[in-house]
């Protein structure tokens, strides 16, 4: 099984995608709303088929990018049954199994952050995602959602203490950008329930925790209660002129086959040099050339009417040219994807 962890910066959440590497299927644990375009970058670079989005919880930090996915990848939305939440595929109880490929995930009950939490299992026991029951030298807060320190004392030991010792937790959260520790590790060295410490001692620290009221938890409960469905991107979704991809890097590109058909209506900007521009693999027709070198002082030339194609070689040095240009705050712009080598091996005139 493939782990791919992910972080938010906004709520402190980490997000991990799961796929077996022979058949590629997959699915993605607490994906969050904000980091949709990131998330499905990588889903698509890597060709991972999701089966599904499984949330640990209804979370009150931040929305879910479930019903995203779903939208984009058809994938299952996957949730506590115990919420009673709209929009669930797949009511998760404890004790299912999900499958993916030749991995699965055990699912555990963990209630005690709030009264619906699962924590995952991997089938081999390597691995647990724990999302706020339990955190790295810590655990999640009880002090609302029918939380309860007593059960989440409880739910620790019988779920979560019981796996092996080198088996790997994965957290829901890290404040302090802890990414991973161990059941061992917790067992002896959590600051809240290891060690010897007694439900009584859990108790007594989680009602002293002070903790101020979570921003969002007027807007992410209720956004959660529908698995984040009617949820608005905080970023505007992809300009509308072209079937514009996000790279994972970062980098809006679009496709040479689409450029071909669709040139008239876009300024082509090759950004090699003259010589480049001349030679072999040649040029597209009235491509403009601005070599990457002179781009930032010779803005003013762009931003017509038309949105902007960027081209160079590979599509590297043009990947550059479209975030400066993005930069500058020019949005509709885009870089073709392989640059000329990619338009010749497509047999694209030049
Ligand atoms: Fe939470």
């Amino acid at each position: 099984m493939v782990i791919r962890q992910h972080f938010d910066p906004g709520s402190s959440t980490y997000s991990y995608l799961l796929f077996d590497p022979a058949s590629r299927e997959g699915v993605l644990i607490d994906p969050v709303l904000e980091q949709y375009t990131r998330d499905a970058a990588l889903i698509r670079e890597l060709g991972i088929r999701l089966l599904a989005t499984l949330d640990t919880h209804c979370h009150a930090d931040h929305v879910t990018g479930a019903w995203r996915m779903k939208e984009t990848f058809d994938s299952a939305v996957g949730l506590a049954a115990a919420y009673g939440a709209e929009n669930v595929d797949l009511p998760l109880v404890h004790g299912m199994r999900v499958v993916f490929g030749d991995d699965a995930l055990e699912v555990r009950a963990t209630p005690g952050h709030t009264a619906g939490c699962l924590s995952f299992v991997s089938a081999d026991r390597r691995s647990v995602f724990t999302g706020d029951a339990l955190l790295v030298r810590a655990a999640g807060r009880t002090d609302f959602q029918q939380g309860s320190a007593s059960q989440l004392f409880h739910s620790i030991h019988r779920e979560l203490f019981s796996l092996p010792a080198d088996c790997v937790v994965y957290p829901g959260h890290d404040y302090e950008g802890r990414t991973s520790s161990t059941i061992g590790e917790e067992r002896r060295f959590n600051a809240r329930l290891g060690g010897e410490a007694t439900e009584r001692d859990f108790v007594g620290y989680m009602e002293n925790l002070g903790l101020a009221h979570p921003k969002l938890l007027d807007v992410a409960v209720p956004a959660n209660m529908r698995c984040g469905r009617g949820a608005q991107l905080p970023a505007p979704p992809a300009p509308a002129w072209g079937p514009v991809v996000e790279t994972y890097a970062g980098i809006p590109e679009i496709a040479p086959e689409w450029l071909h058909h669709h040139r008239n209506e876009v300024e082509v900007v090759d950004v090699r040099s003259r010589a480049e521009f001349d030679g072999e693999l040649g040029h597209l027709q009235g491509a403009k050339l601005l070599p990457l070198d002179d781009l930032r002082m010779r803005m003013d030339e762009l931003g017509g009417a038309k949105p902007i194609v960027l081209v160079c070689q590979s599509g590297k040095r043009s990947a550059m040219a479209a975030t400066i240009l993005r930069k500058a705050g020019l949005a509709r712009v885009a870089n073709l994807a392989g640059g000329m080598m990619a338009w010749r091996k497509l047999g694209l005139p030049s």
